[in-house]
């Protein structure tokens, strides 16, 4: 069975995969209250190789009272001890890469050699730069001449609830957690029900590391039940949550109306603006990742790609080419491209989407089908890396995500047509542009509406800036003093002198 592929570390933390997912709860590994269990599916093989706890707002309430306990001592504990114990995590991740990167392989379905390369080392990134981070946080002063000196404590908010998605399922745990942690809250944190290995041998990596019990409490299961139960509970005062747009919605009509802080990085439709000035070889290397990485599953892959009309068949030609040569295989093999898309249902979802360009009158230029693997794989949810033309900006193809390998082609005479198309639609969180013109960069930069905007390059990612959309792709920012912000209240006391 794959699961034996991941044994005990050498490091003396257990990261083999249990059977029976386990909830951390005040400091305990334990079954969800309810004894009921979700299947857990290898994307890669279809198989059933773990149950994962199916919680309810009775886990919620044992974590919450678990975090109560934990706050008073937590909220107090000097930056310096809090940053020692988050750079142990981040180093007790880097000691187990190898054991957590299989565990996500064969939970998501990515390509091994990306699990190790990006997911892996990016959680620890995660909690050694907000370990790091929290040393150097400061709060403002606003001296009133000789009548006054106002000053601002940044005070932790109490228990806050961290949701994560599946696509990038440590990377973005962490990235939640670490800044929530390090500002002195305790965290009720919810992975994906669909990627859920990864958080839970996560939970055996704090213990190690010596977080106090009940600071970080891990509950896992579905997001209509534990999710809005995280959601809802009133002693949870803010909400981090990173998943689809719909999901956002139904989170925020609950969370607003009793004014929690709410922070919602939400889907993407990213255009991709391609111009005849453009660096070629480097243009055309970085479009097949920004297309195609972790099979088109990163909330910021540039899935409409905008390109100049002197240069559209050229590209064209080009870049089907070099998409037709990505191997899609068994994600262990180190030659496979492309994994597995994360489950049957989305493999099920971004095959009607196909589909449906196909309706609306879109040329499927290449894939456009199921790939067929034989042996470990041959019941695997794979699909080949696609590419559609001859799609306007106001059909659906356009305007819905897709979240899959699947990007579409448009032409466009002049700039102010390419920010037309580039704004067509109402997500806006990253947009690239491709020009070697830096007037016509910033220019184009200052008007495209999306709030992460990369020049001649893509996921090029520094953690103090601040990450995030604008429209339907979100509400807030994370990143650097971002998240150290929206995890600590603002308190402004005014001294009269
Ligand atoms: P999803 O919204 O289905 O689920 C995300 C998380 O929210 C899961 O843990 C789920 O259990 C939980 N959840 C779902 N409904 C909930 C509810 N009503 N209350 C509380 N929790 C709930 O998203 P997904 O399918 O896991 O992830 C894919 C989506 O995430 C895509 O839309 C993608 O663009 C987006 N995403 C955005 C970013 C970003 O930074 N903006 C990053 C990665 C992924």
């Amino acid at each position: 069975m794959i699961a034996e592929a991941v044994k005990h570390t050498t490091k003396g933390i257990d990261l083999s995969i249990p059977f029976y997912l386990e909830n951390m709860v005040g400091g305990n590994l334990i079954g969800p209250l309810s004894g009921q269990f979700i299947d857990n599916v290898n994307p890669a093989t279809g198989e059933v190789f773990c149950k994962i706890p199916d919680s309810d707002e009775k886990d919620i309430e044992a974590a919450v009272n678990a975090a109560k306990k934990a706050f008073p001592h937590w909220s107090v504990t000097p930056a310096e001890e809090r940053f020692r114990i988050l750079n142990t995590i981040a180093s007790l991740i880097d000691e187990n890469l190898e054991e957590l990167a299989m565990a996500e392989t064969i939970d998501n379905g990515k390509p091994l050699w990306l699990s190790k390369r990006v997911d892996i080392p990016r959680a620890s990134a995660n909690f050694r730069f907000f370990a790091t981070g929290i040393m150097h946080f400061a709060a403002e002063s606003h001296s009133m001449e000789d009548k006054a000196i106002n000053y601002t404590l940044r005070q932790p908010i109490g228990i806050v609830g961290c949701i994560s998605p599946w696509n990038l399922p440590l990377y973005l745990f962490t990235w939640k957690i670490a800044p929530a942690l390090a500002a002195g809250n305790c965290v009720i944190a919810k992975p994906s029900e669909v990627t859920p290995v990864t958080a839970f041998l996560f939970s055996r990596i704090c213990k190690a590391a010596g977080l106090p019990d009940g600071v970080l409490n891990i509950v896992h299961g579905r997001g209509d039940r534990a999710g809005e139960a995280i959601v809802s509970h009133p002693a949870v005062k803010a909400i981090s949550f990173t998943g689809s747009t719909g999901a956002g919605a139904r989170i925020a009509s609950i969370a607003a109306p009793v004014f929690k802080k709410l922070s919602l990085e939400l889907g993407g439709k990213n255009p991709n603006v391609i111009f005849a000035d453009c660096d070629w070889e480097k243009m055309l290397k970085t479009t097949i990742q920004s297309s195609f990485a972790n099979q088109g599953q990163i909330c910021l892959c540039g899935s409409r790609i905008l390109v100049e009309e002197s240069i559209y068949e050229k590209f064209k030609t080009a870049f089907v080419e070099q998409v037709q040569k990505l191997k899609v295989g068994d994600p262990l093999e180190e030659t496979s491209r492309q994994g597995a898309v994360v489950s049957k249902q989305h493999f099920d979802k971004v095959m009607r989407c196909i589909e449906r360009a196909r309706e609306e009158g879109g040329k499927i230029l290449c894939g456009g089908n199921a790939v067929q693997l034989q042996g470990r794989c041959a019941n695997g949810y794979f699909i080949e890396p696609t590419v559609i033309e001859g799609l306007g900006p106001s059909c659906e193809t356009n305007l819905e995500e897709i979240f899959g390998p699947v990007v579409t082609l448009q032409s466009f005479r002049n700039e102010a047509e390419a920010l037309e198309l580039a704004n067509a639609c109402n997500y806006g969180l990253s947009a690239t542009i491709w020009t070697q013109d830096i007037s016509r960069a910033n220019r184009v930069a200052a008007k495209l509406e999306a709030g992460i905007i990369w020049v001649n390059c893509w996921l090029l990612r520094d953690l103090r800036t601040p990450f995030g959309g604008m429209k339907n792709s979100g509400v807030g920012r994370e990143g650097g003093w971002e998240a150290l912000r929206f995890f600590t209240e603002a308190k402004n006391v005014c001294v009269q002198l």
